[in-house]
C-alpha cells in the first residue's frame, strides 16, 4: 500500500468509524516503515550482485504475524528450501535474513550463480506456490542483480471465494477482514497439524525400526538369532529377521497416527484398533518369512508403544515416561484377566498355555503393568554412558531376562530350567565378563532355549531410550498454537 492509498484508506475508515482509525493508523505506519526497511535491505543485499529470493505470507489485516502464522511460515520455508535445493538452486545462506516485522514474517536470501536463468528461476518460484496446498497464502518473489522485482504478470485468485483475482476482492473489500483472517488461520492450523503428525509418525516409526534392528543385530546373544548364528532356532536366521522387519516397517507409522487421532474417552477401546493393525503386520511377517513367527510378540509390544507415543505427543511437546507407562497400562487394563483367565479354547497360543500352567501373564502381563520390567531393570543399563553401546544392550538384556518369566523358555523347558537361566543372567548382568556371559550362552545352547520374550523387552527398552534421547535433542515438532 503506498501513501496515497493509505490516506484514502484512512479517510474511508474515518467516515465509517472514528474508533477504528485510532487502531489502524499506527499499524499501517509501522507496516510502511517495515516495507521501507525491507526495500533498503534488498538494496543492500543486491549490492553484492546476486539476485534475491524473498519468501513471505499474504496475511490481510493486522497483525501480520502470530504464533500459528509463524509456525506455518516455518514449515513452508523448510519446504521451499528443499524444493529449490532439489532443483540445484543454491542459497547464499550466510547472507540470509529471517525476520518478522510489522509487515509479517520474511526470509530473504541471495541466489548463488546457477545454470538456471532468472526467468526460469521465477518460474520455479511460481511452480512452488502452485504446487503447494496453501500456495495462495505465499509470496515467493525474486529481484534481479540490480534489485528490480521480476514479475510474472499473473494475478492470483482470491483464496476465499476463488471467483476473482485476489487484488479485486481486496480493492473492493469483498470479504469481511475477520472472516478472511479466521479462514486463513484455520487452514494454516490444519496444515501445521498434519505436517506435525507426519513428522511425528515418521520419526517415531524410524526409532521403532531402529530398535528392532539393534536388538536383532546385537551379537552374541543367548539362544537368540544374531549376526553370528541362529541360537536355539532351526527355522530362522538373521536374514529371516531382516525380511520380517522390512515387511512390518511400513505399518509402524499407522500405529503412531492411531494414537495421534484417538479421541475415545476410554483408552481400553484402542486395543482392538491397535490389534487390527498388528494383525495386518503379522500377515506381512508370515508372507515375508514363509510362515515363520519371528516377531509376533514385538508387533504387539511395539504397537502399544507407538500408540502410546502418538497419544502422548497429541497433547504434549515432550516425552513423559510416566505418562507413556500410564497410557500402556490403561489400554491394557485387565487384559490378563480378560484374555487369559477365562479362556477355554483348544487352539491356545504358547502364551495362553503358559498362563494356564504357570500363571505368568507373558507379554500381556508386562503390558498391563506398563512395561515395569523395561523401566525398572532394562533402561538403567542403557543410561550408563560409560559402557560401550553393545555391552550396555547385552547387560540390559541379561538384567531383563533375570526377572522376566519368559514364556518361550517355560513353554519349551519348564520352570526349573527358567530359574537356572535367570540366575545365570543375574550373575552375568552384575559381574559382566566373558566367562559369565559365556555361561549364559552355553546354558541356552545345552537346554535349547531362547529368551524371545526378554529380547522383545530389550527392543522396547531401546525404543524408550531412543525416544527420550530424541526428545532431549529437540527432534520432535512443537505443538500447534491455537488460533
Ligand atoms: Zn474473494
Amino acid at each position: 500500500m503506498n501513501r496515497r492509498n493509505l490516506r484514502t484508506f484512512i479517510q474511508t475508515k474515518n467516515d465509517q468509524n472514528h474508533k477504528i482509525i485510532i487502531k489502524t493508523i499506527e499499524p499501517l505506519q509501522s507496516i510502511l516503515a517495515a516495507r521501507e526497511n525491507r526495500a533498503n535491505l534488498k538494496f543492500k543485499l543486491a549490492e553484492k550482485g546476486y539476485p534475491l529470493l524473498s519468501f513471505g505470507l499474504n496475511v490481510p489485516g493486522f497483525p501480520k504475524s502470530n504464533p500459528i502464522v509463524k509456525q506455518f511460515f516455518g514449515y513452508c520455508l523448510g519446504e521451499l528450501k528443499y524444493f529449490m535445493k532439489a532443483r540445484l538452486i543454491r542459497f547464499g545462506v550466510e547472507a540470509a535474513v529471517e525476520t518478522c516485522d510489522a509487515a509479517g514474517d520474511l526470509y530473504l536470501v541471495p541466489i548463488l550463480p546457477a545454470k538456471v536463468s532468472l526467468p526460469e528461476l521465477k518460474q520455479l518460484c511460481e511452480e512452488f506456490e502452485e504446487r503447494h496446498l496453501l500456495g495462495r497464502f505465499m509470496d515467493v518473489d525474486l529481484t534481479d542483480e540490480q534489485g528490480n522485482a521480476l514479475s510474472s504478470g499473473k494475478s492470483k485468485p482470491c483464496f476465499l471465494c476463488q471467483a476473482q483475482p485476489a487484488i479485486t476482492c481486496r480493492r473492493n473489500r469483498t470479504h469481511d477482514l475477520d472472516e478472511l483472517r479466521s479462514f486463513m488461520f484455520a487452514k494454516m492450523q490444519s496444515y501445521c497439524q498434519s505436517e506435525r503428525e507426519s513428522i511425528l509418525a515418521k520419526r517415531l516409526s524410524a526409532l521403532a525400526l531402529k530398535s528392532l534392528l539393534h536388538e536383532i543385530a546385537l551379537s552374541p546373544k543367548p539362544g537368540l538369532v544374531d549376526r553370528f548364528g541362529n541360537g536355539s532356532h532351526t527355522d530362522m536366521n538373521f536374514l529371516t529377521f531382516v525380511d520380517s522387519s522390512a515387511a512390518i516397517a511400513p505399518w509402524l507409522e499407522e500405529l503412531v497416527r492411531l494414537g495421534l487421532q484417538f479421541c475415545e474417552a476410554d483408552p481400553a477401546k484402542a486395543l482392538p484398533a491397535i490389534r487390527q493393525i498388528g494383525l495386518r503386520m503379522e500377515t506381512e511377517m508370515y508372507m515375508a518369512t514363509c510362515n515363520i513367527n519371528t516377531q509376533k510378540g514385538i508387533i504387539f509390544l511395539m504397537g502399544l508403544s507407538l500408540f502410546a507415543c502418538g497419544r502422548l505427543f497429541k497433547e504434549s511437546e515432550h516425552f513423559d515416561e510416566e505418562q507413556f507407562q500410564s497410557i500402556v497400562r490403561e489400554v491394557c487394563r485387565d487384559i490378563v484377566n480378560k484374555e487369559l483367565v477365562d479362556m477355554v479354547r483348544y487352539d491356545r497360543t504358547h502364551g495362553e498355555e503358559i498362563y494356564h500352567r504357570h500363571g505368568f501373564g507373558g507379554a500381556r502381563g508386562e503390558a498391563e503393568g506398563g512395561f515395569a520390567t523395561v523401566f525398572e531393570y532394562g533402561l538403567p543399563w542403557l543410561d550408563l554412558r560409560d559402557l560401550p553401546k553393545e555391552q550396555a544392550m547385552q547387560r540390559c538384556l541379561l538384567s531383563i531376562a533375570a526377572r522376566n518369566n519368559d514364556t518361550n523358555i517355560l513353554f519349551r523347558r519348564g520352570p526349573a530350567v527358567l530359574s537356572t537361566f535367570q540366575e545365570l543372567c543375574r550373575v552375568a548382568a552384575v559381574d559382566f565378563n566373558d566367562q559369565n556371559y559365556q555361561a549364559v550362552l552355553d546354558y541356552c545352547n545345552s537346554e535349547n532355549i531362547s529368551p524371545g520374550g526378554s529380547a522383545d523387552l530389550l527392543a522396547i527398552s531401546i525404543f524408550v531410550w531412543s525416544v527420550r534421547q530424541a526428545d532431549q535433542e529437540a527432534s520432535f515438532p512443537p505443538l500447534i498454537p491455537l488460533t
